[in-house]
């Protein structure tokens, strides 16, 4: 019977290709991938064979393409979904072939791999018990400081992706909606060779960015809002004190 196999791809080494994605790439009837140019390279450098037919699914084309690979695995093929870099379907093509395959019953599977979302948080240092991904921020001024004002409050650790030459400015304005002395990271180059983790608060950090530019791809984490104070029980006492002298 056919499947939608979702597989992680490296980030950026070559090594942290799985054994499970070498065979399926291997042998997949349908390869569909967010750049074919880029998945035959990634074949290439780990000297397996495509033998399955290499489609484009990608952004633009993915609602089209979703039907058609849908077919495919109606027709008992393996249809192997993998991004440029890192687990289809997180900021990446991937999600509506895979919410339509499981409204549909087919079965859906995946390989895990590397995802620069779990790296960046496992190096970053701060809380990991509890954590929301939140990609990429709106690129237009409103729709930005409205998301952020809605995180506001947020508590858990936040992961946010965004493009090296907007990092600077993004920076910015999650300083201005979070306070300039909350602690972040920025994680750039993940697993490749110029890995580099700049720990810090969000006002240090964009100093950093806007003085020194930033290259490569990063990730920002940063630290959700602390705790409120606890009620103290002996406030509570006067509290109530107060309210009997007034005769309540
Ligand atoms: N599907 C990918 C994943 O699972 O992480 C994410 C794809 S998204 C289009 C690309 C963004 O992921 C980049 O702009 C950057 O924020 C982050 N990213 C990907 N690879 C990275 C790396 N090696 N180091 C740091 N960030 C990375």
């Amino acid at each position: 019977t056919g499947a939608l196999v979702l597989a992680g791809t490296p980030i950026g080494n070559l090594g942290d290709a799985t054994d499970r994605l070498r065979e399926a790439l291997a042998s997949a009837d349908v390869i569909a991938a967010e750049d074919t140019r880029r998945t035959r390279k990634l074949a290439a450098g780990l000297d397996v064979p495509l033998r399955g037919r290499l489609v484009s699914h990608h952004e633009h084309n993915e609602a089209a393409s979703a039907a058609d690979l849908l077919a495919e695995v109606r027709a008992g093929r393996t249809v192997l979904v993998v991004s440029d870099a890192g687990m289809p379907t997180i900021s990446d093509p991937g999600y509506r072939v895979a919410a339509a395959a499981a409204a549909e019953g087919l079965t859906v599977t995946a390989l895990p791999g590397p995802s620069a979302v779990l790296t960046a948080l496992a190096v970053s240092g701060l809380p990991s018990d509890r954590f929301v991904f939140e990609g990429f921020l709106p690129r237009k001024a409103t729709q930005r400081e409205a998301r952020l004002a809605e995180l506001a409050d947020e508590r858990r650790t936040m992961v946010f992706y965004e493009a090296p030459h907007r990092v600077a400015a993004m920076l910015q304005a999650l300083a201005g909606a979070f306070g300039a002395d909350r602690p972040a990271v920025v994680a750039r180059e993940l697993t490749k060779l110029h890995e580099e983790v700049l720990r810090g608060d969000l006002g240090s950090l964009h100093e950093r960015a806007e003085a020194d530019g930033v290259r490569g791809e990063i990730v920002v984490v940063v630290q959700g809002a602390p705790e409120a104070e606890p009620e103290r029980p002996e406030d509570l006492v006067e509290e109530v004190e107060a309210l009997v002298a007034d005769g309540v």
